[in-house]
């Protein structure tokens, strides 16, 4: 299967990780088995037949049919960025249900560099993209924070259901990227503790450890309120104790008002 289901195609400022404030090119497939509690793009989980894509050129915006390829897709990226210049931020949903999709993505917008927003839940797909994307942003989430996976179509690979199975795709994720262009993200709301975090830092630690770390302090949303000063520090210490280099940036898109 080589279409996705998209749900937009915008230029927008990145407002995440390790290249916040640089400007892009945002490519939203539509699906995301995951149901994080504080998910700002709850409009992304459901695969919709009858959605539209909304596409953002500089010319005007307008609708598509939501199911595309990937060379139908790069010409919509031109449409948002004719320069050329932008990177290509592939986000969701979950990018990683399309992976036959991706790997045709990253070749249509070649030399665009394209990178690649994924929670790791779907570590065979992303061992095809890794090598292909210029930069993996790994969303690293606490499976506390997580309900349990739903079924949503993609291309087989099914997101794990329970904290042995995280664990599993967690570390294979970290290893496939461990020596490439790609950062960590880690999300926090308030009311979780640092020894929650443990297990991933300790991963990241053993398995990744020259990856950059992001705490990512969430913007409130649907009853999910943002971390506290205290413990951000207190986690930016815990990740200083595993020798990783950590910094915290919240959402900065939503501190500019951008999408
Ligand atoms: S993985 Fe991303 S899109 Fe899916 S529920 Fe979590 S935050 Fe939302």
């Amino acid at each position: 299967m080589s279409e996705a289901s998209v749900l937009e195609v915008f230029s927008s400022i990145q407002g995440e990780g390790a290249f916040v404030g640089q400007p892009q090119v945002f490519v939203r497939l539509a699906g995301c088995p995951l149901r994080c509690a504080w998910c700002d793009t709850p409009h992304s989980w459901i695969v919709d037949g009858k959605r539209q894509a909304r596409i953002v050129a500089l010319a005007g915006q307008r609708t598509e049919p939501a199911r595309a390829d990937a060379e139908r897709v790069a010409t919509w990226v031109e449409e948002a960025d004719p320069s050329g210049a932008r990177p290509v931020s592939v986000t969701g949903g979950e990018p990683l249900l399309y992976p036959a999709f991706l790997v045709r993505l990253a070749a249509a917008l070649a030399p665009r560099r394209v990178h690649l927003e994924t929670a790791g839940a779907h570590p065979h797909a992303l061992a095809r993209l890794v090598g292909l994307v210029g930069h993996v942003s790994l969303d690293l989430k606490l499976p506390s924070d997580l309900a349990p996976p739903v079924a949503v179509a993609g291309e087989g690979e099914s997101a794990p259901a329970d904290e042995r199975e995280w664990s599993v795709a967690r570390r294979a994720a970290l290893a496939l990227v461990a020596e490439t262009d790609a950062c960590v993200k880690l999300p926090v709301a308030a009311g979780r503790a640092p020894a929650d975090f443990e297990p991933l830092l300790a991963d990241v630690a053993a398995l990744a450890p020259r990856l950059p770390v992001f705490w990512q302090p969430i913007t409130p949303v649907r009853g999910a309120a943002a971390p506290d000063g205290a413990l951000l520090l207190a986690l930016v210490a815990r990740a200083e104790a595993h020798g990783l280099a950590a910094r915290v940036v919240p959402q900065v898109h939503r501190l500019l008002g951008v999408e």
